[in-house]
């Protein structure tokens, strides 16, 4: 995250200070299940179709 989108995930939002990975969690169906127990969307929003422009021309050379 730091090297592409120059995000210090582990830096804190509020004091600036140094955060530390306590746990990680691995099994898809173990995610999904504490995100619904939160109360929090376990699924990734479905993609919308693109939208057709109706203004846009395209030159062909
Ligand atoms: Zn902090």
């Amino acid at each position: 995250m730091k090297r592409v989108f120059l995000v210090d995930v582990l830096q804190c939002e509020r004091c600036g200070g140094r955060m530390k990975i306590i746990a990680t969690i691995h099994p898809p169906d173990n995610t999904r299940k504490i995100l619904q127990c939160l109360g929090l969307a376990s699924r990734a929003p479905p993609v919308a179709p693109a939208a057709f422009d109706y203004n846009y021309h395209m030159d062909l050379f």
